[in-house]
């Protein structure tokens, strides 16, 4: 591919320091489910290796199989669904499983395996999980088998979005009743988590013994209203750092007269002479379609060009005009990230785009090369 994803490696290291440091005695597991949210698996973990992360948390258990062949001995929480054909694989690779079914529970406390348990508690999200007054059940079960779950967790459905934070501490209510249940049943051990990146960042009553962190990892508030929270609690913003910058090259420059259209559809229209550069990333790459409807910047030399026209599967054209300066094929172009003094987060592209930056990550080709820098 004609572009490049380059991974600041000082960047995720300081991240991660930074929420393990405000977790407290709370254990910071690194998420790195979707490719390292499109950072990329494999690079991501070759720099977090580095700071011996106990704990890693993935959606699959393929994508566990990778960390193990890569040689991580630590503990690998699959936070995606469990599903019974999937117990062999995570016996053989010793995995920490979420459960959230009662039939599925069952099934396991009846196997001998090496794979382990975390219960998974429906608390207001309605996706996963058994609701607190079904716990008791379980246990029962448990204990009439011999079988100890590892974990008990819960997962928030909206801090995200809010500075009032009371659906979450309603959640947090149904979780402890939960919790109560496990001590009382003799399951005193059992690991207790619920936060990711927001709640661990804006409530310190959610890290319990372990905190899921997610996109904060990578250097990005998961909202406005999280870091405006953060900042009604403490006295500067925590030092976060993007990790991901998103470059390419000009591929073709050429003039365009007044009167002619640029792209498909015939959307755009010169109104006056114009220079425009081909850009060699479209929505396969992962550039958001919809970015073309406007208005969108890519940077070049530190000044802010507009995208014209509809974004195509593999190219895209920008206005170069008013750029005084002399540019080249094979200039760079920065698509997410820092060029001079000008910015485009992923945030940014996030709002152009319509939806949030977790996607932007997300959206990423695989194939683009991701470079440790
Ligand atoms: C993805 C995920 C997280 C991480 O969320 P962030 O907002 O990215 O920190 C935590 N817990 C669960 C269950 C998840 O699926």
């Amino acid at each position: 591919m004609l572009c490049r994803i380059e991974i600041n490696a000082q960047a995720l290291t300081n991240n991660y320091r930074v929420l393990q440091a405000k977790a407290g005695k709370s254990v910071v597991i690194p998420v790195l489910k979707a490719n390292a949210y499109g950072h990329g698996l494999k690079e991501s973990f070759a720099i977090l290796k580095k700071e011996s992360p106990p704990w890693i948390a993935v959606n699959y258990v393929s994508e566990a199989e990778i960390l193990r062949d890569l040689g991580f001995k630590g503990r690998l929480l699959i936070v995606g669904p469990a599903v019974e054909r999937g117990f062999t694989k995570a016996d053989e690779l010793e995995l920490d499983l979420v459960v959230g079914n009662m039939d599925l529970l069952k099934s396991w406390a009846n196997r001998p395996g090496k794979c382990r348990v975390h219960v998974k508690i429906e608390t207001g999200m309605s996706r996963q999980g058994i609701l607190p007054e079904d716990v008791d059940e379980a246990l029962a079960y448990f204990s009439e088998k011999k079988v100890t779950p590892t974990g008990v967790c819960t997962h928030f459905a909206n801090v995200e979005d809010v500075t009032d934070q009371s659906y979450a501490l309603h959640q947090m209510s149904g979780f402890e009743t939960a919790i109560a249940k496990f001590h009382a049943a003799g399951f005193t051990k059992v690991l207790k988590h619920a936060a990711s990146s927001a709640s661990s960042l804006i409530m310190d009553s959610s890290l319990f013994d372990m905190a899921r962190v997610g996109v904060s990892l990578y250097g990005v508030w998961p909202s406005k209203l999280t870091k405006v929270s953060y900042l009604q609690l403490n006295a500067k913003v925590a030092s976060l750092l993007p990790v991901l910058e998103w470059k390419t090259e000009i591929t073709t420059l050429k003039k365009v007269h007044v009167g002619q259209y640029i792209g498909y559809g015939c959307t755009f229209r010169a109104n006056r002479e114009m220079d425009i550069a081909v850009l060699p990333v479209g929505y396969n790459e992962g550039y958001p379609r919809i970015a073309g409807e406007g208005p969108a910047y890519v940077l070049i030399r530190g000044e802010r060009c507009p995208i014209v026209g509809r974004i195509c599967m593999n190219m895209m054209m920008v206005d170069v005009t008013h750029t005084s300066k002399n540019l080249h094929v094979g200039d760079e172009v920065v698509l997410i990230g820092k060029s001079v003094d000008e910015t485009v987060s992923a945030g940014d592209l996030a709002n152009w785009s319509k939806t949030i930056h977790y996607e932007i990550f997300t959206k990423l080709h695989p194939d683009i090369p991701r470079v440790i820098v």
